[in-house]
């Protein structure tokens, strides 16, 4: 086999450069694809993040790289990569780089519920599945795949483009600090771990998100702690029924309608194609006046919209007593908010602990790696870039700007000033969509156009 491989590789570099067509990206894509869903690049024992990053690096160096311009740093049990794709310094508009974010980790699978092993990555029907099939490996590889190809064209971006590949975006985002940390005086960065196309069940594209805005994402835990004592003799206070109370105040709660200028034209774009008149009417009214309560309340009673309207929190899980005879010592519960851009952290904390109003409910912030951040402005030369590229693949889909939920490596640099959006070219049906899930696939042939879609913008955008 060991002799097959390097005929192979002979082979291949004897085809002079100007013969290897952007078939060759695509294919290089998939090769790359898949060689990166075979490594399990899961935190804890047996991350093999590094080894996909060096995996990663080999490619790029033999793809044109300067070995000296690709950097891989072991950081915990896992790494992160820079890799510079150096330009002229004669971009237009200043020579700040423009940073591109991905990650390489992926969230655990477990084979016994799988249909086919997670790290095995299989072709089947038109799909490629494996455990980070769609997230992030997909982006990653045609991302680099389509700057090898730039490569062999000889396209020379008039300023850097460097990709920064995070290792840990999935659990506790260090690897993501430690980048933003180092890079962040950059024109922009394009994330290819967030927005996408969305395509309806009949395989029809919907319409192309770009992610400019995310919420913070905060877990509080609420606590009582009590003597406790026999059940056969009940009394008060009972901290099961005290957090039961305090839960109940959160339920009823309802904080603020809020839109932001990326909101807003995403509530526009979204009532313009909402067949239901009442819905896109309350969508335009919400938009113009986030105050407007019967708007609101229509938009909030929906699962699809709540989370846009404002900050939500709502209770995700609890633990009580220690015994069935016994009063409860402690009862604790886990309260997790999505906030909108721009409320700090401490604010949301402070209104759960007025609404509750016990002193004997602790409310503690538990430490989940995420920072606050603002929305990204929008930019018209980048949304017209980034729908052009879109418009070559499909004519008529609308290119909007959204807020995500949360939380990707964006936050990070929109923490420290970097003007971050979320550009993966991936269109999928919300039926083809496993992200995190079981048996997570991309229909192969999303390859292709998303390598075609990466050197357009970057071409675009870097000369
Ligand atoms: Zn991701």
């Amino acid at each position: 086999m060991r002799h097959l491989a390097i005929l192979l590789a002979g082979a291949l570099a004897a085809i002079p450069a100007q013969a290897q067509t952007s078939s060759s990206a695509e294919a290089q894509a998939l090769e790359l694809l898949k060689r990166g869903i075979a490594f399990r690049t899961v935190a804890g024992p047996g991350n093999q993040t590094f080894d996909y990053a060096n995996y990663l690096k080999a490619q790029l160096v033999a793809g044109g790289f300067a070995d000296s311009d690709v950097r891989v740093e072991k950081l915990g049990d896992t790494a992160y990569l820079v890799a510079r794709y150096r330009g002229t310094g004669k971009a237009k508009n200043g020579a700040k780089p423009i940073l591109i974010s991905g990650h390489m980790d992926v969230v655990e699978a477990k084979p016994a519920d799988w249909e086919r092993d997670p790290f095995t990555p299989v072709v089947e029907n038109g799909y490629l599945f494996g455990r980070g099939a769609s997230d992030n490996k997909f982006d990653v590889s045609t991302f680099v795949a389509s700057m090898i190809q730039l490569k062999r064209e000889g396209f020379k971006p008039g300023r850097d483009v460097v990709l920064l590949f995070s290792g840990d975006e999935e659990t506790g985002m260090k690897t993501t600090a430690a980048l933003s940390e180092q890079f962040h005086d950059a024109e922009l960065l394009l994330n290819i771990d967030g927005g996408g196309g969305d395509m309806d069940e009949a395989g029809k594209p919907v319409m192309f998100g770009v992610q400019g805005a995310e919420k913070s994402y905060a877990d509080f835990e609420l606590s009582v702690t009590n003597p406790g004592g026999h059940s056969s003799a009940p009394r008060k206070p009972n901290a099961i029924y005290q957090l039961a109370a305090a839960l109940q105040k959160i339920e009823a709660y309802e904080f603020p309608g809020q839109v932001n200028e990326i909101t807003k034209a995403s509530w526009l774009a979204t009532a313009a194609r909402t067949p239901d008149a009442k819905l896109a009417d309350a969508m335009r009214r919400f938009a113009a006046n986030p105050e407007d309560a019967e708007a609101r309340g229509l938009l909030r009673g929906d699962p699809g919209y709540v989370g846009q309207t404002g900050t939500t929190c709502v209770a995700t899980m609890a633990n009580a007593g220690h015994a069935t005879n016994a009063l409860p010592q402690r009862a604790t519960a886990n309260v997790n908010c999505r906030i909108f851009p721009g409320t700090p952290i401490p604010e949301v904390q402070a209104k759960l602990a007025a609404l509750i109003a016990d002193p004997a409910v602790m409310v503690t912030k538990v430490e989940s790696g995420s920072v606050p951040s603002d929305a990204s402005p929008l930019r018209p030369e980048l949304m017209k870039v980034i729908a052009k590229a879109v418009h070559a693949r499909f004519p008529d889909v609308p290119v909007v700007p959204v807020m995500s939920a949360g939380a990707t490596d964006s936050m990070w640099f929109r923490g420290k000033g970097v003007a971050s959006y979320g550009v993966s070219p991936l269109f999928m049906k919300s039926s083809d969509s496993f992200a995190h899930g079981l048996n997570e696939r991309i229909p192969v042939g999303e390859i292709a156009p998303a390598v075609t879609f990466y050197k357009r913008v970057i071409t675009e955008l870097a000369k």
